[in-house]
């Protein structure tokens, strides 16, 4: 069960998404010995992260990445419009020491200053063009009073509330061995919906809600999306129908490569390389994603320097030259 299911509501302006991945999120996991508090909150960042590309209206990569000073230094989920995720923590101390009940504040934002930031990276990007990222601070400001954001899906809600300007519920759940989401989006009155009065359309947005919140973190962690989709709309399918597209499904899937690393190593610099060599006899690494390894001995290296020369020959020459 690694699916991802877009529905459309007949009698409302909503459109709704519900996932639920296992062995994807299981190959996530494999390769990580995060304690648990720390796997069920970047396993409700990768329901997040896929939710969200479903609902991408273009061909790209969208990252969530987090970064603090709390015992979570780095969090990144990344995930493809054609729902190919990866997902990693790095730990700023030892796993023991984590509290088994920190909340998402504790774990990062440790001293209210910690952020989430969300990169829209279209495949289709020209050279020099920045990709957009939307910033959510990780806590409120309410006059003197710091409320900081206890959960994934508030932090969610809050970035698509503040970036995009649309009304959006969102339910996460995780566990060890599944990842279970829900997501309900306000859409104009008008256009697709245009015959709804706003009264009704209104109505209709808050009706969707109220059984949207009747989902239960155990059927998230449980259900394939089509049993939630019935169970939870059945009075508004039999009155208005509700309309669900073909689940579409959810892959684990590593971008590294050898030829990635070799970029790393260049910029590095040839003589950063040789130190690690006379150090340690070859370089050596591991992708945090996937914890595949990689390893440039002498010869390696010596062939990653030398095709600098071809790889400079296809940057853009500077000018006057
Ligand atoms: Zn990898």
């Amino acid at each position: 069960m690694n699916e991802l299911l877009v529905f459309m509501c007949d009698g409302a302006p909503v459109r709704g998404e519900i996932v639920s991945i296992s062995s994807a999120w299981q190959a996530v996991l494999e390769r990580r010995n995060d304690p648990p508090v720390v796997r069920r909150m970047l396993g409700d960042f990768v329901g997040a992260a896929t939710l969200l590309s479903a609902s991408l209206k273009f061909d790209g990569t969208l990252i969530i990445q987090a970064q603090s000073k709390g015992p979570i230094q780095l969090l990144v989920v990344e995930c493809k419009s054609d729902l190919t995720m990866r997902a990693t923590v790095k730990l700023s101390v030892e796993a023991d020491s984590i509290d088994p009940n920190a909340t998402l504040g504790e774990l990062l934002d440790a001293d209210n200053t910690g952020r989430l930031v969300i990169t829209l990276d279209p495949s289709d990007r020209q050279p020099g063009q920045p990709p957009y990222q939307g910033i959510v601070a990780l806590q409120e400001h309410r006059g003197t009073v710091i409320k900081p954001v206890t959960s994934a899906a508030e932090a969610i809600a809050l970035y698509m509330q503040n970036s995009e300007q649309v009304d959006t519920r969102i339910w996460l759940a995780s566990n060890d061995t599944h990842v279970g989401g829900l997501l309900l989006q306000r859409l104009p009155d008008s256009g697709g919906h245009a015959h709804l009065d706003p009264q009704l359309a209104a109505e209709g947005w808050t009706r969707i809600q109220t059984l949207g919140e009747t989902i239960t973190n155990e059927e998230l962690l449980t259900l394939p999306p089509e049993t939630i989709l019935r169970r939870l709309f059945l009075e508004e399918s039999a009155e208005n129908g509700v309309r669900s597209f073909p689940a579409r499904p959810v892959r684990f899937s590593c971008r590294c490569s050898r030829a990635k690393v070799a970029d790393v190593l260049r910029m590095l610099g040839e003589e950063e390389v040789e130190s690690i060599l006379a150090e340690q006899g070859a370089v050596e690494t591991e992708c945090d994603f996937c914890a595949k390894a990689y390893r440039f001995d002498a010869v390696d290296c010596r062939q990653v320097f030398k095709t600098d020369l071809l790889a400079d020959a296809t940057r853009p020459p500077s000018s006057g030259h």
